[in-house]
């Protein structure tokens, strides 16, 4: 397991198959987060945990507890390619599928030497699904799942003037289809050439491709739209006779408290699973149509927002200056002043960075507030620079007066 040292102490990444995590080892993480760092909890923008304040003397026992709750890879030098990203709605197919993929990674050691960033993503065509985020490769399902229409280096084409999939393979290659890829990129990329990105802006994108053969069939393939707005609140789940509940906790932090209550709730009134998303969200699948409302009652009291328009729902912050020496801002608590004084009803997502590596964002959002100073902020629409120097309560006053413009 990699402990980077960081400001506030070690910060542990937990890598979860699919962001998924049974409440028996939901309790362990917490227990871990107690015993060994300061308690705080991140879902991190992989659907994964990390767990911040992490002593130099408990490394050994944070990995013991890991390892015992089954969160630890196969061999330790898989541990940070474990990067297939699912929908939290993905099927038990889909779900087995991606185990394949990441059980075949871990057995090829010359695998091994991929960037920790290096991402996968293989979509099931689910209606809650995260799209903005680029992937070094992805793999979308088609036909019904008998085929996956597949690519490299960015997301998945949605809309009529965004570059089509270059081809499609059938469900049964795409273990073999991966595996080869990444070594075929393994073999090719330079050592400054971490992700995809790099080596195909290096490299043309037919040459890379010359070693594999696609169904070329797909240009016209577009992926249809998801709801990111369907991560929180109760929904019923496709083709089970059940619903799942949604709840973003503040800005992607839980404590080891509340890890225990979402296991709890779990067990209690669903199947015990938990699955983090990539919005930095948990959802719990399996509740009985009956038990929605009970389960959406305690995620509220446990400080969770169910509402995808809450101000705390929209806003993202990277750990800041109480937990990065980049920092030049205290994001996380900025973010906590911020959340109140946005239009209540808002549909803007607001990211505070701390600095310009936006570790918080994996995608474009809406607005960017950028640190310059402790409390001061470079206000940023779609990624243009509007207003310079900012505090919070100009911030929050600029975001109000366009929203009321729109
Ligand atoms: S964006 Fe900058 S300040 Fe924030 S966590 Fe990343 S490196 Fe640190």
């Amino acid at each position: 397991m990699r402990i980077v040292p960081a400001r506030d102490g070690g910060l542990a990444r937990l890598r979860l198959p699919g962001g998924e995590l049974s409440a028996r080892a939901a309790r362990a993480v917490a227990h871990a987060a107690r015993a060994c760092g300061s308690g705080v909890i991140e879902v991190t923008n992989r659907a994964n945990l990390q767990l911040r304040g992490i002593r130099a003397d408990a490394h050994a026992a944070l990995v013991g507890i890991a390892l015992d709750a089954g969160l630890g890879p196969a061999v330790a030098s898989g541990d940070d390619i474990r990067n297939v990203m699912l929908s939290p709605l993905a099927s038990d197919e889909t779900r087995a599928l991606a185990a394949r993929i990441v059980a075949a990674m871990q057995a090829d050691a010359s695998l091994h030497a991929l960037s920790p960033k290096f991402a996968l993503q293989l979509d099931g065509g689910e209606r809650l699904a995260m799209l903005d985020h680029p992937h070094d490769l992805w793999l979308s399902a088609i036909d019904d799942g008998a085929r996956f229409a597949v690519g490299f280096a960015g997301t998945m084409p949605r809309r009529p003037d965004d570059a089509p999939a270059p081809g499609a393979i059938a469900r049964g290659e795409v273990v073999s289809f991966v595996t080869n890829v990444l070594r075929r990129f393994v073999a090719l990329a330079m050592p400054e050439e971490q992700r995809m990105r790099d080596l195909l802006a290096r490299m043309d994108v037919t040459r890379f491709l010359e070693a594999f053969t696609f169904d070329a069939d797909v240009h016209a393939w577009r992926r249809e739209p998801a709801d990111g707005s369907l991560r929180l609140g109760a929904h019923d789940e496709p083709h089970r006779a059940v619903w799942y509940a949604g709840a973003q906790a503040p800005l992607g932090r839980l404590d080891a408290s509340t890890l225990d209550a979402l296991a709890d709730l779990a067990s209690t009134h669903a199947e015990g699973r938990l699955m983090m998303t990539p919005w930095q969200s948990v959802l719990i699948p399996g509740i009985a149509a009956n038990a929605t409302h009970e389960v959406l009652q305690r995620l509220l009291a446990l400080g969770l927002t169910t509402d995808p328009r809450d101000p705390l729902a929209r806003l993202i912050a990277c750990a800041g200056s109480t937990g990065c020496v980049k920092g030049r801002a205290d994001t996380k608590a900025d973010a906590h002043r911020l959340a109140p004084l946005l239009p209540a009803h808002g549909e803007d997502h607001v990211h505070l960075s701390g600095c310009e590596r936006s570790c918080a964002a994996a995608h474009p959002v809406a607005v960017t507030l950028l640190a310059r100073a402790p409390g001061h902020y470079d206000l940023y629409r779609d990624e243009r620079i509007v207003a310079r120097n900012l505090t919070i309560e100009e911030a929050a006053e600029r975001l109000a007066r366009s929203h009321a413009d729109a």
